[in-house]
């Protein structure tokens, strides 16, 4: 039978098929969904943070029961073939809080998921067909990466998450990284994410900007990850490490509160939970220090080298964001002027929930 899938799930079947999700073959069944979610590990023993579940809709049960080979259409084309194993309906409201920490319906995450469906088709795929829209041009795939990786000579990679278009500290961070490893995989996050987050177009042009005029481009390979913020936080952050390795990083950058929202999570339960699992996890973790601009010192600096605790202006994403949004001036202290007439002047942050 062929059954139809949402943008979403072709975003998390091709994540599987080109291998960013290693080592999951498909879509959770039953049994890996209550083993992620208990114990972060696939029923093999493999670690695995989160659930990568794909809805159906009831009405579409007995078919799918019948059929030996399902053919995973997206807009009307085979994209995937796939061979069904377990149709199953979770317990979201007795099992979310082990993923979010919560249930709290608003945390934006479990809002996503909770809305993704109620009925749920596991097993293996068979991937054909890459996804095509306006971001392709953007994303780099993990084959890409190892070959770019290999040609650049890089010997040690550190991978960056982000979200956000860079302003000084991400730099910062950025410059330690290079120092430190000599490479770099800069990863903007380009899936589902929330309201007043940042559009792709003024994340991947910012970091251009900054690539080419201020860093080694022999040096970094940026690539977008088209998956959906989770804002799972500390099991979100294995996710990305998990990820990253996948990409070929040898190392992984995690910063304070990693993919967290509101007050959620503890500023050091990301860095610790991945600490905790990084050697099974084959990635060396990183804990970020976020760096500060320190007022004696005049530049951007960390506690590690700075002492003037009194003069320490820390550098809120929060703050620049609304001084963005409302057109204000801001220091070229924070963000370099390139970068905001990079995206100034031009629609930068997402408007609506989807
Ligand atoms: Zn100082």
């Amino acid at each position: 039978m062929r059954l139809n899938i949402n943008f979403d799930s072709y975003l998390e079947l091709e994540k599987i098929g080109i291998g960013a999700f290693k080592p999951l073959k498909g879509f959770m069944t039953e049994s890996d969904f209550y083993s992620v979610v208990d114990h972060l590990r696939l029923p093999n023993g493999k670690i695995f943070p989160l659930p990568v579940i794909l809805p159906i809709s009831y009405s579409l049960i007995p078919e799918i029961k019948k059929s030996k080979k399902i053919y995973l259409s997206y807009k009307n084309t085979t994209v995937a073939t796939m061979e069904p194993e377990s149709i199953f309906k979770p317990d979201f409201k007795k099992y979310i809080k082990k993923i979010f920490g919560t249930n709290d319906e608003s945390h934006p995450g479990y809002k996503m998921l909770l809305a993704s469906g109620k009925y749920f088709l596991g097993g293996s795929i068979n991937f054909l067909k890459k996804v095509e829209n306006k971001y392709t041009s953007y994303e780099k795939t993990p084959l890409d990466v190892r070959k770019r990786i290999k040609e650049l000579g890089l010997k040690y990679v550190a991978g960056f998450q982000t979200r956000n278009v860079p302003h000084k500290a991400h730099e910062h961070i950025l410059q330690l990284a290079l120092q430190e490893y000599g490479g770099l995989l800069i990863q903007p996050l380009i899936g589902k994410k929330k309201k007043g987050d940042f559009l792709p177009e003024a994340v991947m042009t910012s970091y251009n900007v900054l690539i080419k005029n201020f860093l080694p481009e022999n040096k970094i390979i940026l690539g977008a990850l088209t998956t959906s913020m989770r804002y799972a936080g500390p099991r979100e952050a294995i996710f990305h490490a998990l990820i990253r390795r996948n990409y070929g990083c040898t190392h992984f950058l995690v910063g304070r509160d990693h993919a967290g929202v509101g007050d959620y999570y503890g500023e050091y339960e990301a860095q610790n939970l991945c600490k905790k699992y990084e050697k099974e996890l084959k990635i060396k973790i990183v804990k970020i220090r976020g760096p500060f601009y320190c007022d004696k010192c005049k530049k951007i600096t960390t506690d590690d080298i700075c002492k003037h605790s009194k003069h320490k202006i820390p550098i809120s994403g929060t703050a620049i964001r609304n001084a963005l949004i409302n057109n204000n001036p801001i220091s070229d202290k924070f963000m370099r002027p390139e970068i905001i007439n990079s995206i100034k002047g031009k629609e930068i942050f997402i408007n609506d929930e989807d």
